[in-house]
């Protein structure tokens, strides 16, 4: 049979995505927008709900942020998008029903999993990585049903100095009220209610001005009701260091940082607010347990000085001096991590898909896996926010489309399309559609409504299914 160009109209190009976050979509969009390209696009998640972190991990309170999905939407709606939602790669299907059902595909899987601290006492009871939290108080199944003792609590320790971090010290310390009116999930509100966590201490292991977090995120913190941030003014200076690389080589918000900072309190100016104490140059070394009861009980933490490496960047070096910090709880917030998928080449150190512009290697520094694309933070680690994800996808899809040169494909089937339903059906695999999501979609939202809030989360997966189900058959 005579073969056509690869992406023609006689022979559209069939991508598989896997993942459906915002990395997801910017690849689909840039693959919709590629000019003279033919295309159809089946995105999996291994969730029935679509849209990765905008759902299980932008803050409730963050609304706005959550609000780019209406981008996603309006590309799901397109004919050539199909969602194929409750797929896992790895257990459901594998890479190689993948590459004898499709051209192309394009791993989005995210960072799942999260970095530890590894040091003494990280597994007592009470210490929580921020991943399962912040999964927990967004309704994320993978994470429901778990329990943080926030009734039990007076003071929390943040590790970390990222957005993340802020996210989790921001949650603990508002106002109930304020969430209750977000997508919060019931669990994690009525929990909520009842924590005596008054005070979070927030651990920077390098100084101020290398803050991770965007200034708009700590001032949101501040400007909160009854929340104040404070710091020892003996932490919010900085040293030779900081102010050299100030000046030459750090972001624009480096600066911003270190004036907020400079310019909060040294404790709070009402004795009855909920307290962010900003502790910097400081690493916790040892998670000290009760003998009793296995529970946090302090952390030790020992002072850092800065010294610039090899190109100029601050780094933490431990001081002959420690401290401890009093505390029933604490996060660890210092990135997340890939997690590797069975069949699909694992960069152990880097924890991402091995990858050079975004084309599969097979292992770190290896031969391209022809056919196979990486986006998101599966690409590059798990920095930037959701519009960074934009560029990056465009330029692994430009990739896809360059390798697409003089590639010509024997004709499809007549019944191609139906060939991955059926699979899934021959496996018994319960796959949900996007009709099942905007309609489940709606139910969320107008069962929230009903409470005056956003939406209203189911937090497994066999409840939303069931919920799907019965949607389905009232249509
Ligand atoms: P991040 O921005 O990379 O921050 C990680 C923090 O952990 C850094 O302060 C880092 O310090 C610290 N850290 C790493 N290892 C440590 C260790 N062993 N001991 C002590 N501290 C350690 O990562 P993230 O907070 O997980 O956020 C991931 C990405 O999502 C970021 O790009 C973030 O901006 C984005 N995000 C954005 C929002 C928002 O816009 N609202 C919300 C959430 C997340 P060093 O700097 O010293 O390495």
């Amino acid at each position: 049979m005579e073969r056509s160009e690869l992406g023609s109209e006689q022979r559209p190009l069939r991508v598989a995505v896997i993942g459906s976050g915002p990395s997801a979509f910017y690849a689909v969009e840039a693959l919709f927008k590629t000019e003279r390209l033919h295309c159809r696009v089946d995105v999996f998640d291994r969730l029935p709900t679509p849209f990765g972190l905008v759902r299980g991990g932008v803050a409730p309170d963050h609304q706005k942020i959550k609000s780019v999905t209406r981008i996603y939407e309006a590309l799901a709606a397109d004919p050539r998008f199909r969602f194929f939602g409750n797929v896992m790669l790895g257990r459901d299907v594998r890479v190689g029903d993948l590459d004898a059902l499709y051209d192309r595909v394009i791993y989005a899987v995210g960072n799942e999993g999260d970095r530890r601290l590894d040091i003494a006492g990280e597994d007592a009871d009470g210490v929580h990585s921020a991943t399962a939290f912040v999964g927990w108080y967004n309704g994320h199944p993978d994470f429901a049903g778990l329990s943080f003792g926030l009734d039990r609590a007076e003071r929390a320790i943040v590790v970390g100095n990222g957005n993340v971090a802020i996210d989790v010290t921001r949650v603990l310390l508002r106002a109930a009220d304020e969430l209750a009116v977000t997508d919060i999930a019931d669990e994690a509100l009525a929990t909520l209610r009842a924590s005596t966590v008054r005070e979070v201490v927030l651990l920077g292991r390098r100084g101020p001005a290398q803050a991770a977090f965007s200034p708009k995120e700590i001032q949101e913190i501040a400007a909160l009701d009854g929340v104040e941030v404070v710091v020892d003014p003996v932490d919010a200076a900085l040293e030779p260091v900081s102010e050299q690389w100030l000046e030459t080589a750090a972001p624009k918000s480096a600066r911003r940082n270190v004036e907020f900072l400079q310019g909060c309190p040294v404790e709070p100016r009402d004795p009855g607010a909920r307290v962010v104490r900003c502790v910097f140059r400081a690493s916790p070394v040892e998670i000290v347990p009760d003998p009793g009861t296995g529970r946090v009980r302090r952390v030790r933490v020992q002072r850092n000085e800065l010294r610039p490496a090899a190109d100029g960047t601050p780094r933490p070096r431990g001081l002959d001096e420690w401290f401890d910090i009093d505390a029933q709880l604490v996060f660890r917030a210092v990135g997340y991590r890939g997690v590797p998928i069975d069949g699909v080449p694992f960069d152990e150190r880097a924890g991402v898909i091995p990858n050079a512009d975004g084309r599969v290697l097979r292992e770190p520094g290896g031969n391209v896996m022809p056919g196979h694309y990486v986006v998101g933070w599966a690409k590059r680690g798990p920095t930037g926010l959701i519009g960074t994800n934009s560029p990056d996808s465009k330029a692994t899809v430009a990739a896809l489309v360059a390798d697409l040169t003089g590639v010509t494909a024997a004709p499809l089937s007549s019944d191609e399309v139906e060939a991955m339903p059926r699979l899934l059906r021959s496996r018994g695999v319960r796959y949900v559609d996007y009709d099942d999501w905007c309609r489940y979609d709606a139910w969320e939202r107008a069962e929230g409504a009903r409470s005056g809030r956003v939406r209203a989360k189911l937090t497994s997966v066999d409840a939303i299914l069931a919920q799907m189900d019965a949607l389905r058959g009232a249509s």
